[in-house]
């Protein structure tokens, strides 16, 4: 069984996690006999022995940490580091020297802090192709509560099924706390589960962010559009999938906007701000505006990597949807998106959506001390100066007043401003 283990990131279920990273407690019922551990005591890698060292302060009811290690020259190579994370992260295996500590080893800072100044510890080292305890101290200076265990940090977690079973509620719309209370009665309290409703909100809000479409997904939404083309043959519609058959990208348009697109297609917005859907992945929608002044929706996307070459599909499938290319595209300054453009619309009119860049501006000049007054100057330039030159002179007056002439944003916006 894979277990979800809660001092990691959640490794993602649907594949086979390693044997020798997988993480084992006491489970059902079944006790493993865990001998204490001594000077002498070898184990194949360096995982079998912090495993081994995890389950005894499990069963004795303390925890510990890793207070020294050094890598392997082969994992140093890789780039793996102490700081480092996902495949680059160090684990037990990849290193020729551990030592353990109790957790409530080291000096005491202030009230409140749990630290004694525990000297318990065990130091292991790789020699000759086994990981062998060098030195180990078992006495603690502290009361242990192998009662507690379960719900020590270092031994929290959820099982694989119970895990699975959880997001399943949670794709349904059960909430977090009701999700966790059905567990808790299920398993009869408390004292029969090893984890809390915060180890459940983290570990579904990880799989949420790291969730994407399944292939079952892709499928699901291929099955709506094909339905919708059949009720409307004017429904436009097409997905991308990756090798796997895992979705990356999709467009549609039904006929009302299709329509209309033809009438006021000229100009369209392309923003792809709105990410809040289960999958987090942005909802790019093309907006343009009609005849009473109102804004319309031409087609809209759902795209997994805002890279260039989704944006292109994006563009190519615009293109053959509408027939034609708009005259003028205005969208943030994303340069992504700016080289999907210039690939696909070449000659096509591209500028930055006012309130996007008023956003950006902010965002990179706001911590200024002149940023008000800059501020001030840049929405005057927009909005008041009609004539180019005009609009020229005073953006150019900003920058070489408030020294922005190097490179930055300022320097960015007005490049692609005098590009045609
Ligand atoms: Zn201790």
């Amino acid at each position: 069984m894979a277990w979800v283990d809660l001092n990691e990131s959640v490794p993602d279920l649907n594949e086979n996690v390693p044997e020798s990273s997988q993480y084992r407690l006491i489970t059902d019922g079944q006790e493993v006999i865990v001998n204490p551990p001594s000077v002498g005591m070898c184990f194949t890698t360096g995982h079998e022995f912090f495993e081994f060292c995890q389950l005894y302060a499990f069963k004795e009811g303390f925890e510990m940490f890793i207070k020294s290690n050094k890598l392997k020259k082969e994992y140093k190579e890789k780039g793996v580091s102490k700081s480092g994370v996902g495949k680059y992260e160090a684990k037990p295996h990849m290193m020729e020297l551990i030592r353990l500590k109790c957790k409530k080893g080291g000096v005491k800072k202030g009230v409140g802090s749990n630290v004694t100044g525990c000297k318990m510890n065990i130091y292991g080292v790789s020699r000759d192709g086994l990981f062998t305890i060098l030195t180990c101290d078992l006495q603690h200076i502290h009361p242990l509560n192998p009662d507690c265990s379960r719900l020590m940090v270092n031994y929290r977690c959820i099982d694989g099924t119970t895990f699975k079973r959880a997001m399943i509620n949670d794709m349904g719309g059960v909430s977090i706390s009701k999700n966790f209370g059905t567990h808790l009665i299920e398993k009869g309290g408390y004292e029969n589960i090893t984890f809390n409703n915060r180890d459940l909100r983290n570990a579904i809000n990880v799989e949420r962010r790291s969730s994407r479409f399944s292939a079952a997904d892709a499928a699901g939404l291929d099955a709506y559009f094909k339905a919708q083309r059949d009720l409307h043959p004017e429904f436009y519609s097409s997905i991308q999938v990756d090798d796997d058959g895992v979705f990356t990208n999709a467009f549609w348009s039904d006929a009302r906007s299709r329509g209309t697109c033809k009438y006021f297609g000229d100009v369209i917005t392309f923003d792809t701000t709105f990410a809040c859907n289960r999958y987090r992945i942005p909802f790019a929608p093309f907006i343009g505006v009609n005849h009473h002044g109102k804004s319309i929706i031409f087609a809209a996307a759902l795209i997994s990597h805002e890279n260039t070459p989704s944006f292109v599909w994006v563009f190519e499938e615009f293109l053959k949807c509408m027939g034609k290319a708009p005259l003028g595209i205005l969208n943030d300054q994303d340069k992504a998106i700016c080289r999907a453009i210039e690939l696909v619309f070449p000659g096509v009119r591209h500028r930055l959506c006012l309130w996007h860049m008023l956003q950006n501006a902010s965002k990179n000049l706001g911590s200024l001390s002149d940023w008000k007054k800059i501020d001030t100057l840049i929405r005057t330039a927009i909005h008041d100066l009609i004539d180019p030159d005009e609009f020229d002179e005073a953006w150019c007056h900003v920058m070489d007043e408030y020294g922005l002439r190097g490179p930055g944003w300022m320097k960015d916006a007005y490049v692609f401003y005098t590009k045609e």
